[in-house]
């Protein structure tokens, strides 16, 4: 098996929801499923192409209440490409006799390619080739090539290329209810051989312009061929009519740009795409640019396997590169330049809407390590939405800024009010709003930034007022408890979505979760360091811009001395306040009775029970702790705090919770196998090779098809990055601690840290770090306890 091509056999309609999405072709501009250019939207297909941050709101009445949700616009559908013999039918795999059909994702190269032999009614047989790119290179061009080659017959076909701008969102079952017509005001127009199509989002008023155009050729020469334009409402096509003879290859390119009224550099957006359709070459010329730019990418992405063990190998390494490659075409080159945030779901669906949760904590650690300009970029969709955040927290009584759980446009909390459970069919209340952490995660990721690059241009500029700002709002939710002498973080959720308040309680939110007061803890210290990192004018600039005084400045000290946290059992840390009251759950007695449990929270409802009234979690909590920071670390917050870390305490908890979560979210298996890389290598190989299969097998029965889980995706590619190696970055030091899991031999890879290009050779029993090129400075690396300064062109060799 080749670790870099994807491959289906044979046509399998009910899996083709799940194909669509792993076969996903995006450039961090844009992307679209990876559904024939024969197929439209149905029970089966779904050619779904969205713009990154191509937002739009809609209001729908649903249960009495006019809700608005901001949605990523399914856009105008730029694949449609067909042919038929004359006076026969369209090819539809549906509807005809399928002799073969391959499917095959090169994850090198970016192509997508279908090849399908096939007898129609008449008995003719007909090979069909099929291969697609959107240029990772270039954001707005994306082409496709047909090859028709009649294997017993001759005769007149007809082909048809055509922009379709009929489309609804309609891409999620659950969402089927609301209101789903983003798209309005469509204009086609065709000039010379182009075609074109324009529409508009009807609130935010995005302007999306495709020019398209196709081209036969017979035995490598272009056909003069004059193409008879069909045009109605949304929808434009060319139609060719030529000869086909057999044994000898027709083919089609139809070539598209895609261009938007955000776009940069640009006069208006019609123009822009017919001007980049006209200049754009043949499939092959674009095929060699988009190779090359993948290339470059997969040199920097490229991790390097050798295994003890190789029954398995080949699958675990193409879903680690599948993964890697998903993660590109979400976010890329072409991100750098846009105003967009990292979707939870890719591009590749309309889960979520496209939507900018926490998730990010899962994905930035393998950007910054390697092209960390993508980070920073994605950090900057935070920054320009800090206005926003500062709204948001001043209208809850909040200093400094709150950032939304949910992100989309402009930054305002999208996460919906109330939501629909399937399986009870009832719409109900929608708290997880209260995930405040989100603001914990983006400070993490701000700093983790910072220290994996030195960018101290952002820091001064942009990231130390988000972290301030988010320090602030943390300091301010905290309140002090005479009884305990400690402060609280009251009426929040954790991570673990299944606890959204107290039992038999109206008030929604949970009251001193552990994850969350924690990382407020570190958010405040390094907030204090921050101010003494600053240069005194910026620091004085920046505290007279927020209004930060002494006095806050006193309060955050204090916290990071009292913030309390809950314990149980001797050394349990509690989720949250409370958390040992709630009965344990009958595991067992559920599994039997519903096999996959993991959307407990639905099952549940719809037994008119809840979660909340069991020590039963959907996904890592507490445990996240230990995913985040060493025990090193988190001894020394424990200590700052006056509560003891003991030895055991890893073990104790992860034991106790590992036993109470369901892994009902994708991240959860990433966060376990993290946490015991080193107390059960075993486990955490069995718990990887889980979180392996998430999207590939769609572990969650369903929830792939509508859009792929991102954060599992990196996060599962970063249990081999940092995880083995336990590659920590902190205190201006790299860390490095590794102990492989048994199965693997060896890891190689090149990371960028600072100025230095790394090449990282980790074995069992030794690692070696090579700085490669002739950076400025030397950078400090540190090896178990011991911190060595590296020199550029340096190479070092530790014994583990
Ligand atoms: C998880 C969240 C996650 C979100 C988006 C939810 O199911 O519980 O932690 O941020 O999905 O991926």
């Amino acid at each position: 098996m080749d670790s870099w091509l994807f491959v289906y056999e044979g046509y399998e309609p009910e899996e083709e929801g799940l194909r669509e999405a792993l076969c996903t072709l995006g450039n961090g501009y844009f992307a679209t499923r990876g559904a024939g250019s024969e197929t439209q939207a149905d029970d089966i297909h779904y050619p779904g192409t969205y713009l990154a941050g191509g937002y739009n709101r809609l209001e729908t009445k649903i249960a009495g209440k006019v809700i608005e949700n901001e949605d990523l616009v399914n856009l105008p559908n730029w694949l449609p490409l067909n042919f038929r013999p004359k006076g026969g039918k369209w090819f539809d795999p549906e509807e005809t006799e399928i002799l073969t059909y391959r499917q095959e994702l090169n994850l090198k190269e970016g192509i997508l390619s279908r090849e399908i032999r096939f007898r129609d009614e008449k008995g003719r047989v007909t090979t069909l080739t099929c291969q697609r790119l959107v240029h990772v290179g270039d954001p707005h061009l994306a082409s496709q090539k047909l090859e028709l080659n009649a294997e017993n017959w001759s005769g007149e076909v007809q082909i048809r290329a055509a922009l379709d701008g009929r489309v609804i969102n309609a891409g999620v079952d659950r969402y089927k209810s609301l209101n789903s017509r983003h798209l309005e005001s469509p204009e086609t127009r065709a000039s010379g051989d182009l075609f074109h199509l324009k529409a508009q989002t009807s609130q935010s008023e995005l302007r999306i312009a495709i020019s398209a155009r196709a081209r036969l050729y017979n035995g490598g020469q272009l056909l003069p061929l004059v193409p008879r334009t069909t045009e109605k409402k949304g929808y434009i096509s060319h139609l060719f009519t030529t000869d086909l003879e057999e044994g000898k290859p027709l083919t089609v390119e139809k070539a598209i740009a895609l261009h938007t009224s955000r776009d940069k550099g640009i006069s208006e957006c019609s123009l822009e795409a017919e001007k980049d359709v006209q200049r754009a070459g043949s499939f092959d010329d674009l095929l060699r640019t988009h190779k090359l730019a993948w290339k470059h990418l997969w040199e920097r992405f490229r991790i390097e396997l050798d295994w003890n063990d190789t029954s398995d190998h080949d699958t675990q390494e193409l879903i680690l590169n599948l993964y890697t490659f998903h993660l590109l075409q979400t976010s890329s080159y072409c991100t750098m330049d846009m105003d967009v945030g990292v979707p939870s779901r890719g591009w590749h669906g309309e889960a979520y809407r496209g939507h900018i949760f926490w998730d990010e904590l899962f994905i930035f650690p393998l950007l910054n390590l390697r092209i960390p300009e993508i980070t920073r970029a994605l950090l900057m969709y935070r920054n320009r939405r800090l206005g926003e955040a500062r709204e948001a927290g001043r209208k809850e009584g909040y200093l400094g800024a709150m950032y939304p759980w949910q992100s989309g446009s402009n930054g305002r909390e999208e996460s919906q009010k109330i939501h629909l459970n399937p399986k009870s069919g009832r719409w109900i209340p929608d708290n997880s709003r209260l995930q405040r952490h989100v603001n914990a995660a983006i400070a993490y990721n701000i700093w983790h930034y910072y220290q994996v690059t030195d960018d101290m241009e952002f820091i001064l500029f942009y990231g130390a007022e988000m972290f301030l700002e988010i320090a602030r709002f943390w300091g301010s939710i905290a309140t002090y408890d005479d009884d305990h002498d400690r402060y609280e973080i009251l009426g929040v959720m954790g991570p673990d979505e299944y606890h959204d308040g107290y039992p038999d309680s109206e008030r929604p939110g949970l009251d001193n979760n552990a994850y969350t007061n924690i990382m407020a803890v570190w958010v405040l210290s390094r907030a204090l360091d921050l101010l003494d990192i600053l240069v005194e004018d910026r620091r004085t600039e920046l505290c007279e811009i927020i209004g930060l005084g002494p006095e806050e400045i006193e309060k955050w000290k204090s916290i990071t001395k009292k913030m309390r946290v809950v314990f149980h059992n001797g050394g349990i840390i509690s989720q949250f306040d409370g958390y040992d009251r709630l009965d344990e759950f009958d595991w067992d007695a559920y599994r039997k009775k519903y096999g996959d449990i993991q959307r407990l929270d639905r099952i549940l409802e719809a037994e008119d029970d809840t979660p909340n009234h069991y020590k039963a979690s959907k996904q890592a909590d507490v445990l996240m702790l230990f995913y985040l920071f060493s025990a090193e670390e988190l001894g020394e917050i424990f200590e700052s705090l006056g509560y003891a870390f003991e030895d055991d305490t890893i073990p104790k908890n992860i034991d106790y919770y590992l036993k109470r979560t369901s892994h009902g979210s994708t991240l959860s298996r990433v966060v376990h196998s993290w946490v015991m890389a080193r107390s059960d290598r075993s486990r955490s190989w069995e718990l990887f090779n889980e979180a392996l299969k998430s999207d590939v097998a769609d572990i969650q029965g369903g929830t792939t098809p509508e859009g792929i889980h991102l954060g599992a995706m990196a996060g599962t590619v970063d249990l081999i990055q940092r995880c083995y190696t336990d590659i920590r970055t902190r205190d201006n030091v790299l860390w490095f601690n590794p102990m492989l899991p048994e199965k693997l031999k060896s890891i190689r890879m090149t990371l960028r840290y600072r100025d230095h290009s790394l090449n990282i050779q980790v074995s069992q029993e030794k690692m070696i770090v090579s700085s490669l090129r002739a950076a400025a400075r030397a950078i400090h690396i540190g090896f178990k306890d011991e911190v060595y300064k590296l020199q550029p062109e340096e190479s070092r060799e530790f014994r583990l």
